[in-house]
């Protein structure tokens, strides 16, 4: 007896509605064959778009104030007076990483979110007291949303001694990957942070996920710094990059030659689609030239920005958006970004929506796939490995304490 039936889905690509039997948390039958073996339950789609569920590469969970009191924006306009205005509200509003993550996700999870990368602070002002808070939000939650935690140094790495220790031993604690951020413009010694971060990565065999908000030239150098490590240490496939503005600023001459080299090394690179005054990765000429993309929501509602939402969705919308695409192909892209890219990133196994694949989906009121990123309209249904984690936009999980 299969667990539950979804009749009348159509999943993204295909041109009818199809039925999809659900077992042990796998989609293990689809159309004909799925009805004709008895369900438990079954849910009449009523023709909606299926859609993988989506997976969020790039978040914040440990510092949003998420379900607090509304914070005004406080911070000047560079990168250094967001990271000092940060550390100050953080020690006014104490607020908890363990707290504040569950909040997020449990709105993640209601907007269609399954499996989740997010970045949590590591430093000498804040320890390892982030990562465990997460840790322990991923542990109580880990029935309805995959997580995978980054050790990621906010406030620099060598201009913080005793940060490269405390990443490795997050990544000893339970980190899945080392992070980094701009070598040059936070930490003024690249070849530092980069061999620092590296040899952690080697010697634990885990990824690097590196924020790079360096513009231009800057930038250009970095991820030049980054492929010649990756190169060296036998690290193609494992190393995703963050942002990485530049990419959206340089001239073809300089572009070009650096897409290679990102493509030959599979380094993956996520944007989502920041606010209009920056430049951002060409996407269409990024998936064209054979590099790997994926987004995520970055931070929520915190002291970076208020305007994050946490919708992958939205976010999608929001990548065609400033992209400037409006053929289905463009908005059909930018959902790939927000759903295989992420799992490739991820390495999430059995991803999808064909038979096999692993009951992570999402039914939406949408014709298609462009129709569902131009409208990105309520999340009817979530299963997560074949269980409704949320529906009509509301998390079944259990109530805050
Ligand atoms: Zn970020």
């Amino acid at each position: 007896m299969n667990e539950l039936l979804i009749a009348g889905a159509r999943r993204w690509g295909d041109a009818a509605p199809t039925d999809l039997a659900i077992r042990d948390g796998r989609i293990v039958a689809l159309g004909a064959e799925a009805r004709a073996q008895p369900a438990a339950a079954t849910i009449d789609a009523r023709g909606q778009l299926a859609l993988p569920g989506f997976v969020d590469g790039h978040a914040h969970l440990d510092k949003t104030f998420w379900g607090e009191p509304w914070q005004p924006h406080r911070a000047g306009p560079t990168i250094a007076d967001r990271i000092d205005n940060e550390r100050r509200q953080m020690r006014e509003l104490k607020l908890s990483p363990a707290r504040q993550s569950a909040r997020l996700l449990r709105h993640m999870v209601a907007r269609g979110t399954t499996h989740a990368r997010t970045h949590v602070d590591i430093g000498p002002d804040v320890g390892l007291a982030h990562l465990h808070g997460v840790m322990a939000t991923r542990e109580t939650h880990r029935g309805f949303i995959d997580l995978q935690i980054v050790a990621f140094p906010q406030t620099g790495v060598m201009r913080q001694p005793g940060t490269l220790d405390l990443l490795d031993a997050a990544v000893r604690e339970g980190a899945d990957a080392i992070g980094g951020i701009d070598p040059f413009a936070i930490d003024g010694d690249a070849d530092g942070q980069l061999d620092g971060i590296f040899a952690i990565a080697a010697r634990r065999g885990c990824e690097l996920d590196i924020h790079l908000h360096e513009r231009g030239e800057q930038g250009a150098r970095s991820i030049g710094m980054i492929c010649d490590r990756a190169q060296a240490l036998g690290l193609a496939g494992k190393v995703a990059l963050g942002h990485a503005f530049c990419l959206g600023e340089l001239p073809p001459a300089v572009l070009e030659p650096l897409l290679a080299r990102l493509a030959a090394l599979d380094i993956a690179v996520m944007t989502h689609a920041p606010m209009g005054y920056l430049p951002f990765p060409p996407v269409r000429r990024l998936a064209e030239a054979g590099v790997r993309l994926f987004t995520g929501s970055d931070g929520v509602r915190d002291a970076w920005t208020p305007l994050n939402t946490g919708d992958l969705l939205e976010r999608a919308y929001l990548i065609a958006y400033n992209s400037g695409f409006r053929d289905d192909a463009g908005l059909e892209l930018a959902l790939s970004m927000a759903t295989f890219g992420g799992a490739r990133v991820m390495r999430l196994r059995d991803y999808g929506l064909a038979a096999g694949c692993r009951a992570d989906l999402v039914l939406v009121d949408a014709e298609c796939a462009a129709e569902a990123v131009a409208a990105h309209p309520p999340r009817r249904l979530v299963l997560r490995h074949g269980r409704i984690v949320a529906r009509d936009g509301a998390a079944l999980l259990p109530q805050e304490d």
